[in-house]
């Protein structure tokens, strides 16, 4: 490849290292600043009461449910919890099995176990998400398998319309998690409304933010009722806002409290507003850098995008030869200034001791030790495209700020890699 003029100075291509990759907060300013403001001088920073309430994270909720089009949405206090709350409603525990995809971060397993059910790693195809053909074999060999997680990673959907139909093939309930995809699609319907409840995580690595926080969201009046009650002590207030009707006496249960206060509304409400110009101007940029490769290097291998329009564009992924030329191209961009890197340290997630070793907080290997009928596959021997894919899979973070010189300049510097 020809050297580049930004390269003959001996320069790196950009100056400095690029912003780290927080759009929602890269974005915060007077707007969040206003509403947190009025929660405090209203001295109201409880959600459901106040001497002078704003109803912000009510507001936040509404907006978010007409943003998704999705009948229900409550705020919580983070994914974690939004994870934990959708399993809960839709009464899973001890005794049931959650298929899990292999590469995703440790929460989605993890509140899996916190919930008293254990993973199952279904393998990743090329999108670096969840496999339908793997969970399709895992779901017909195991019917103690209740509910499957689906995680589109880093914005790019997942194969919606096959997964959709192997879990209504084997009756099992869809949790999506869509932590680090709030706003993108799929066919044009915004991720988490196509399974039984999505879930969404407002923490600061996430694309849009207040520090922490999450969502439940579902369009399922019962799961609904179930997820509220269980965020809060087992009460369901506001009942009239929704026109839902669920007396205490018949479906009260014991439950824990995730609520969202006031100020994590407010600054939610605030960055919600900003959310569409985010992602447009994030896509731009990826589409310039993903199409500027495809058409220069039709040979290099480029993370399987499912819905050319649905992506949040936050990354570019490329697919490398192997894990040492992966380490070395992100040395290679590192000289230019360029961040790059493997996500999760490029390892699949039942490589961690947490859930090779089943680790857990709890006596007696609770919730492992339940005496299930049918073995789990070892995904050492189940999983071997996460095993191939995750250590050379290298992403690049694009930033909302950057502009479309900025995009050129990272394909120069891909390509000059190469
Ligand atoms: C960040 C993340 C979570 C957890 O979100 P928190 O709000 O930090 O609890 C869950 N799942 C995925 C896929 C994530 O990326």
């Amino acid at each position: 490849m020809e050297r580049q003029p930004a390269r003959q100075a001996g320069k790196p291509l950009f100056e400095k290292p690029l912003e780290g990759h927080y759009p929602g907060a890269t974005a915060m300013g007077a707007e969040e600043a206003a509403a947190l403001s009025a929660v405090a001088m209203a001295r109201s920073p409880f959600r459901y009461y106040g001497l002078d309430l704003q109803h912000q994270t009510r507001s936040f909720e509404d907006h978010f449910a007409r943003y998704l089009n999705v009948r229900y949405t409550l705020g919580v206090t983070s994914c974690t919890a939004a994870l934990f709350v959708a399993l809960k409603a839709l009464q899973l525990g001890y005794g049931d099995k959650v298929a899990v995809p292999a590469f995703t971060f440790l929460a989605t397993a993890g509140a899996v176990v916190s919930a008293g059910a254990v993973p199952v790693f279904i393998d990743i195809d090329d999108s670096m998400g969840i496999d339908p053909l793997d969970l399709d074999r895992k779901l017909a060999a195991d019917n103690e398998i209740r509910a499957v997680i689906i995680v589109p990673l880093l914005g790019y959907p997942c194969d919606m319309a096959a997964l959709l139909a192997v879990a209504a093939k084997h009756g099992v309930r869809v949790i999506e998690d869509v932590a680090q995809s709030c706003g993108a699609s799929y066919a044009g319907r915004k991720l988490g409304t196509f399974g039984d409840i999505g879930v969404f995580s407002f923490q600061m690595n996430k694309l849009i933010t207040a520090g922490d926080g999450g969502a439940v969201v579902t369009s399922d009046p019962a799961l609904f009722i179930r997820a509220v009650r269980y965020h809060d002590q087992g009460i369901f207030r506001e009942q009239e806002r929704y026109g839902l009707q669920s007396p205490d006496e018949a479906d009260a249960f014991a439950g824990l409290n995730f609520r969202m206060s006031e100020f994590t509304g407010a600054a939610m409400g605030a960055q919600l507003v900003k959310l569409p110009d985010i992602l447009r101007r994030m896509r731009i940029v990826h589409d310039l850098v993903r199409g500027e490769l495809q058409a220069r290097a039709p040979q290099l291998r480029l993370r399987k995008l499912y819905d050319e329009e649905g992506c949040a564009g936050c990354y570019v992924a490329l697919v490398l030869p192997t894990p040492d030329i992966a380490q070395e191209f992100i040395r290679a961009l590192a000289a230019d200034n360029i961040t790059s890197y493997l996500l999760y340290g490029g390892m699949p997630l039942f490589r961690r001791d947490i859930f090779r070793l089943r680790r857990t907080a709890e006596k007696d290997d609770f919730p492992y030790n339940y005496p299930f009928r049918n073995p789990i596959e070892d995904p050492e021997q189940s999983c071997p495209c996460a095993i191939d894919l995750c250590p050379r899979t290298v992403f690049i973070p694009i930033s909302p700020d950057f502009t479309r010189e900025d995009g050129e300049l990272l394909v120069t510097g891909i390509l000059s890699f190469f």
